[in-house]
């Protein structure tokens, strides 16, 4: 807004300027700043945008770069497009090595990582080489008593297998 006081004193009127390039034909006037007619008879120009006030045009009109410079600049920068969908976490491998409830936590404790992951693989080998033993045990125990050999075999395999899962 247009100052309505300048230094305390009230401006009586406020009227459109008109530009250099004006002619009779055709009336040219500044749209952004207004003479501004004070009540002490002085006059001064005015910026419509704001309270700014100058006794001479030309300060008014390099003040006016201000605002020209404030509407050019967007108010809020413009946010890079962000991608449509997020990209998604990637999961964790199902076949995670370490994740074997056969080893104790007090036990890894004590172990780096290299011998953890080696453990690991270790435990991972004899948790199948075990589950193939009970199955052959099973299938042994199932057979004829010409069988039992081969189940005894397959238990004796899984109490070893057994054996070095033990922490
Ligand atoms: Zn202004």
């Amino acid at each position: 807004m247009t100052a309505t006081t300048i230094n305390g004193v009230q401006v009586l009127e406020s009227e459109a300027i008109e530009a250099p390039i004006s002619t009779p034909d055709r009336r040219v006037y500044f749209k952004q700043i207004r003479r501004l007619l004070l009540a002490d008879g002085a006059e001064h120009y005015g910026c419509i945008h704001c309270p700014f006030t100058s006794p001479k045009i030309g300060l008014v009109r390099t003040h006016l770069k201000e605002h020209r410079t404030r509407d050019t600049t967007p108010a809020t920068p413009p946010k890079s497009p962000k991608p449509s969908k997020a990209k998604p976490s990637p999961t964790p491998a199902k076949t995670d090595p370490l994740h074997v409830s056969t080893i104790s936590v007090a036990s890894l404790s004590s172990l780096n990582l290299g011998e953890l992951v080696e453990r690991a693989q270790a435990t991972n080998q004899a948790v199948k080489q075990r589950d193939l033993a009970r199955k052959e045990r099973d299938a042994a125990r199932e057979a004829l008593t010409s069988w039992m050999d081969r189940a005894k075999q397959a238990e004796h395999k899984l109490s070893e297998v057994q054996r070095a899962l033990q922490p």
